[in-house]
């Protein structure tokens, strides 16, 4: 593929509000993207998860934007929900002074083969495939035909493509032919199954294990379980081997870049206008710091000013820690490590709003550049930085809360009927500074009310600070999240149901 050094690479995923495990292959396929730095930038954003679609652009840079969706099907998600979350026109969108493509999503490209026959080798190792029958298990919904259609073009992919198996066949959660019916439906010695899914979520390490006979009950999420399951396991007389969801196996990330070289091949993408230019985000960070800004959020940055090569350029803490003896803190050198530290609070749990005052302590971060440093925070606050410097030069487009809610569909189509009252209390309460989020609210109610009654507390000085906070990169929220829709969901419910 030719180098993008000029361009963003934004993956888009799904991502959970519960489980931990769901955004983890997509980070990591962007670690790996980045590491090959055939982009200017590498970013993720995700549907239930930090940053939203909207927040993500102001974290890029770059004037050229390839999105690749990290989804299995081309379903109501990838045609419906991506592009209006994101703002899109068609393949090509030119908007902002960016152009922006908008590439088939991984699950539909037909290098997927490779990978299916690579995990069902890895799961199953010297069991022969003429005494094996592989499974591809879908989530299948009647709603949506395109949710079975990547699974049974892979399994006609398999077939024509004589490697071996004894049979192929594609089975579904919620339709027929159903998973559950997998020993009905091959005769073979030996049962390979794949969860033809992005993550390993509910339905891969909970669900399918159950309809399979594996498991009697649901169990705890993968990075919950202690015991990695064990393969064979023996059932109805056959051994089944259970994989790992497709979408963990680590040449996904070659599949992105797939669907990106395939756009640049039917779109004739030109890259004469390319701009590589230096992250303008990156210097306005350096200019923060040189200004005595040196804390985003519960993190304490501090410019070491050693100049030996092999000392850190920046030191970062837990802003309780930062009198702490390091001798006592648990040290860290990538900037990915960010995102396991603020992965789970002090008690273990999963933290799916970033900005939650949660951080847990203990720990120090050494960074080498500048670079680093800006990654590591990405990861700390996702699309914090960029959204304080759109701020700070009059480019942030908050999104009235209004608007966010009027243009749901599906289960939160009627998000939009609370009333203004109930809207400023949920905001009041759901997003309190002390227990719930640290950032300061820029969106207004509508394109004319501000926020009023207890919401008002979430509503900063100019630039988005706390008060007595001027010293600190402030944590901006241009768009209500994810939970404020759920709970606005369930007060229109009420409203509803009262009339
Ligand atoms: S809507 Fe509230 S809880 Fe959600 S990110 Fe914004 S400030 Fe935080």
């Amino acid at each position: 593929m030719p180098s993008h050094a000029h361009a963003a690479l934004i993956i888009v995923g799904h991502g959970s509000t519960l489980n931990p495990d769901s955004s983890a292959p997509t980070h990591l396929h962007a670690d790996s993207i980045r590491q090959s730095r055939q982009f200017r930038e590498v970013a993720c954003c995700f549907w239930k998860e930090e940053p939203s679609m909207r927040e993500v652009y102001e974290s890029i840079d770059s004037e050229v934007i390839y999105i690749v969706p990290n989804f299995i099907s081309e379903g109501y998600f990838c045609q419906q929900v991506l592009p209006r979350e994101l703002r899109l026109t068609g393949p090509i969108t030119h908007r902002d002074g960016k152009t922006i493509h908008y590439c088939d999503p991984v699950g539909i490209h037909p290098n997927m083969t490779r990978l299916l026959l690579q995990r069902a080798d890895e799961v199953a190792p010297s069991v022969p495939r003429s005494e094996t029958s592989l499974i591809i298990v879908g989530h299948g919904t009647n709603l949506n035909e395109n949710s079975t259609k990547a699974i049974q073009d892979q399994v006609k992919l398999i077939h024509e493509g004589g490697y071996g198996f004894a049979e192929v066949i594609d089975t579904y959660m919620e339709e027929a032919p159903f998973v559950a019916d997998w020993h009905k439906l091959t005769t073979a010695p030996n049962v390979v199954v794949v969860p033809f899914f992005i993550a390993d979520g509910l339905h891969s390490f909970q669900d399918i294990p159950v309809l399979l006979g594996m498991e009697k009950e649901t169990g705890k999420a993968l990075s919950q379980m202690d015991v990695f399951r064990h393969n064979p396991i023996e059932m109805q007389g056959r051994h089944v081997y259970y994989s790992s969801a497709i979408g963990t196996e680590r040449l996904m990330a070659d599949v992105i870049l797939d669907q990106v070289r395939d756009f640049d091949l039917k779109h004739a993408v030109d890259f004469d206008s390319a701009d590589s230019s230096d992250s303008v985000q990156a210097k306005a960070l350096a200019n923060w710091l040189a200004e005595g800004r040196n804390v985003i959020g519960q993190v304490h940055i501090v410019e070491s000013g050693v100049s030996v090569p092999s000392a850190p350029s920046y030191i970062l803490r837990h802003i309780e820690d930062v009198a702490t003896e390091a001798i006592t803190l648990k040290t860290f050198h990538e900037p990915a490590s960010a995102r396991e530290i603020s992965r789970v609070d002090e008690a273990g749990e999963f933290r799916p709003i970033k900005t939650a005052p949660t951080l847990k302590r203990g720990w120090q971060l050494e960074l080498g550049s500048l670079t680093e440093l800006q990654l590591a925070l990405e990861f700390f606050y996702p699309a914090a930085i960029g959204m304080a410097y759109a701020q700070e030069i009059g480019t942030l487009n908050p999104v009235p809360l209004r608007d966010l809610l009027g243009r749901q569909t599906g289960m939160y189509r009627f998000a939009n009927g609370i009333n203004d009252e109930q809207a400023s209390e949920l905001i009041g309460k759901c997003c309190a500074n002390a227990t719930k989020c640290l950032r300061r609210i820029v969106f207004p109610l509508d394109a004319t009310q501000s926020l009023s009654g207890t919401a008002t507390s979430k509503i900063g000085d100019e630039a988005g600070h706390d008060a007595g906070q001027s010293n600190s990169i402030p944590l901006l929220c241009m768009e209500a999240c994810n939970h404020i829709v759920s709970a606005a969901r369930k007060v229109a419910r009420e409203n509803f149901e009262s009339k």
